[in-house]
């Protein structure tokens, strides 16, 4: 993880207090006997995954989702321990110490991973850690989603018997995943229960969790069997599943305020660290694409593909001083250039993820602009970029 720079003005403010807004709003929708995994794969979305965990887990969250071995250890590393880490890839089974070392939670989709894991355990001569601890782990069925997971009363059968020749392991949980909940064909969301529901007849009483809920199954799709767990992402975040923009006139977001909307809690800015007049006819930067149609106010910002500012982002306009202003010529790896209405001075910020005056580049409307989603422009912003917390009172926390 890079540093907060001094040196570059380019960051990813993370306001602590909006995933907490967020949670309290999931909290209050859910019943009190679900338990509530904060999910935080991707580096939490792109928001930093240890801070995030933590403030998940100090607003009450019950556990954590991860995507892989390597997610779940840096939290563990973090000082986050007892707490359920899930896993909610497929995870190769020769990592079988160190799984249980850091008492993560795998996702399985058969007992091939068992018989593998002991015979890696066997070959390093440490199947001594059997005793010691316990691997709990999840199965995946596949109700329609196509992904991971069983897809047959008749292997969910076979499984439950097989896993008995594998005592140390504890089959803690079964979980599906709905593919149109968040957009597409709402009647497959019925299609997919339905299997689910039969799924599950062949599952053992003695399995503690069923669960399915993401959060757009979470905010519309409950079902009349609550998910014992849910797997809450992107609304922690803010962002609706969907992208579906509050009440109001984009790019003006006249309902900030809503007191019971998820409030985005990441905002990308910068400055302007050059600015220029430059004559008309003049090009500005790769292709010379850009044509100056007078002379023009051109400002360059230290930001570009590498820090998450894809080239397609070109046609999003930024915000400066409570206006949009478009990005001129193509994005460079480092480097953009805007075109201001008027002469701003070196050091002007720049918002291009958040609020500036009552104008939102709410990252949902950017989404809806080039037909993408909100969490693939949010889990891109780079590494470069370093992530800022702000505290409940909206403080820098150190
Ligand atoms: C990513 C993921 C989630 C979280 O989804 P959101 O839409 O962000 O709430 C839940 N479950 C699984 C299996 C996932 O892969």
């Amino acid at each position: 993880m890079i540093e907060p720079s001094e040196h570059r003005p380019s960051q990813a403010i993370v306001d602590l207090g909006a995933i907490r807004h967020n949670l309290t709003i999931i909290q209050a929708r859910m019943q009190p006997e679900q338990l509530l995994y904060a999910t935080v794969k991707a580096d939490a979305y792109g928001h930093g995954a240890i801070q995030i965990s933590k403030a998940a887990l100090e607003a009450g969250a019950d556990g954590l989702a991860v995507a892989t071995v390597d997610e779940g250890i840096e939290l563990r590393q973090a000082g986050i321990q007892d707490v359920p880490i899930l896993i909610l890839g497929l995870t190769d089974p020769r990592g079988i110490a160190e799984i249980l070392h850091y008492h993560l939670t795998v996702t399985v989709s058969g007992t091939e991973f068992f018989e593998v894991a002991y015979q890696q355990l066997q070959r390093s001569g440490e199947l001594a850690l059997l005793d010691e601890c316990t691997l709990n782990f999840h199965l995946a069925l596949d109700t329609g989603m196509g992904r991971i997971g069983l897809r047959t009363t008749a292997e969910v059968r076979a499984f439950a018997e097989a896993i008995n020749a594998f005592p140390w392991a504890q089959w803690e949980g079964v979980f599906t995943h709905f593919a149109t909940a968040g957009g597409g064909p709402e009647a497959y969301i019925q299609t997919q229960w339905k299997q689910w529901q039969s799924l599950l007849q062949a599952v053992p009483d003695t399995v503690r969790y069923r669960h399915y809920a993401n959060s757009a199954m979470a905010l519309w799709y409950d079902q009349a069997i609550p998910s014992d767990i849910v797997r809450y992402g992107i609304g922690i975040y803010g962002v609706d599943p969907k992208d579906q923009l509050p009440e109001g006139d984009w790019p003006a977001d006249l309902a900030v305020n809503q007191q019971d909307a998820f409030k985005p809690a990441l905002s990308l800015i910068s400055e302007i660290v050059h600015v220029k007049k430059v004559t008309k006819g003049s090009k500005i930067s790769y292709g010379a694409t850009y044509e100056a149609q007078e002379d023009e106010w051109i400002a360059t910002i230290p930001m570009g593909y590498a820090d998450g500012w894809l080239r397609r982002y070109e046609v999003f306009p930024v915000l400066v001083d409570g206006q949009a202003c478009p990005i001129v010529g193509r994005i460079n790896m480092d480097q953009l250039m805007i075109r201001l209405p008027k002469q701003y001075p070196v050091g002007t910020t720049v918002t291009f993820i958040g609020q500036d005056g009552h104008l939102n580049n709410h990252v949902s409307y950017l989404a809806q602009q080039i037909d993408t989603i909100g969490y693939e422009i949010l889990t891109t912003i780079g590494k470069r970029v370093p992530r800022i917390y702000l505290d409940e009172a909206g403080k820098v926390k150190e």
